[in-house]
């Protein structure tokens, strides 16, 4: 009983500490079978995806704890293959739609639909098969490059990786270490720089190629050449996606279909980026700020 406790107790902290930081999602899939907090309706039908599906937050308010309201009357939509991006100080709730995006929580107020179902009556799993994330830190499994990327995929052929790895830009990395695709990284092998360890994800969101993409820019500080190449990347990885972004740097959203403002839980301003900066309320002041501090 004891030997049981222990592993499925560490699970647990270790579930509820991925869940949390959004670090590293695709983890959580082999985690969720054995602590499953959110559980499927009876009948529940897999998500349908016809191409790519539109996201769409409906009036949706939601709490960690219930004297505490994080999201307060939340509206928006992704449309099929758009950019919608999050900008807000700290805590203001940037995060919490990623999180109830892949239902690691069910909302508590209005819904959240993905091509027009409610992504309550339906399958998790399904859910999370149709959504990839880049997250700020990948955190690497103590295995091979390889695998690493091949996790978005298993199953994929070394031609597929490798041709991820290339549009990723990662390859050449890759290539000029002795073993090559077989470099044993994470932890207890080959430390990589966060740009670097940004580009295997990825090379593994590219693998799996998701519909839906959630992007949480790294707030630590890239240089400049690396962050505008990665930011070139991603910008390649979302084409046609349907496609969130946590954005800590208001550069990456010049080009959004449309900017969500954030303060407190709740949307406080929204439009393109022109229009926003014709505004001249909060957005435009970060603008001004961040064009200074460049
Ligand atoms: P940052 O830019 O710093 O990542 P954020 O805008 O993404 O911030 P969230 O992580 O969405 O903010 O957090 C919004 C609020 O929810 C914060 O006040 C935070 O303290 C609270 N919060 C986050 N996770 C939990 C949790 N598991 N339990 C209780 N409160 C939480």
């Amino acid at each position: 009983m004891i030997q049981l406790y222990i592993p499925l107790n560490f699970l647990g902290v270790l579930y509820r500490e991925i869940k949390q930081s959004l670090t590293d999602l695709d983890k959580m899939f082999t985690l969720m079978d054995r602590e499953r907090e959110i559980a499927d309706v009876p009948g529940a039908l897999p998500l349908a995806l016809g191409g790519a599906p539109d996201v769409v937050f409906d009036r949706v308010s939601f709490a960690y704890e219930s004297d505490r309201p994080i999201l307060q009357d939340i509206s928006f939509t992704i449309p099929a293959g758009k950019t919608v991006a999050v900008v807000g100080p700290s805590g203001s709730g940037k995060s919490t739609l990623a999180r109830l995006m892949f239902r690691f929580y069910d909302v508590q107020q209005g819904t959240i639909r993905m091509a027009g179902q409610d992504i309550k009556q339906v399958q998790q799993a399904t859910v999370r098969q149709a959504l990839g994330i880049v997250p700020q830190d990948t955190v690497l499994f103590n295995d091979t490059v390889a695998y690493n990327i091949a996790y978005g995929r298993p199953g994929a052929s070394q031609a597929e990786i490798e041709g991820a790895a290339k549009a990723a830009r990662i390859h050449d990395f890759i290539a000029s270490t002795p073993k090559g695709y077989e470099t044993s990284v994470g932890e207890r092998g080959l430390k990589l720089s966060g740009g670097e360890k940004q580009r295997v994800a990825i090379a593994r969101t590219l693998l799996k190629d998701p519909p839906i993409l959630v992007f949480d820019e790294a707030t630590s500080a890239l240089d400049s050449a690396n962050e505008r190449a990665i930011q070139a990347e991603l910008a390649g990885v979302s084409q046609n996606k349907t496609t969130l972004v946590i954005a800590h740097r208001l550069s990456t959203v010049v080009d959004a279909h449309e900017i969500l403002v954030m303060e407190a839980g709740r949307i406080i301003e929204r439009g393109n980026h022109a229009a926003l900066l014709a505004l001249q309320g909060r957005y435009a002041s970060m603008w001004a700020l961040q064009q200074s501090a460049d």
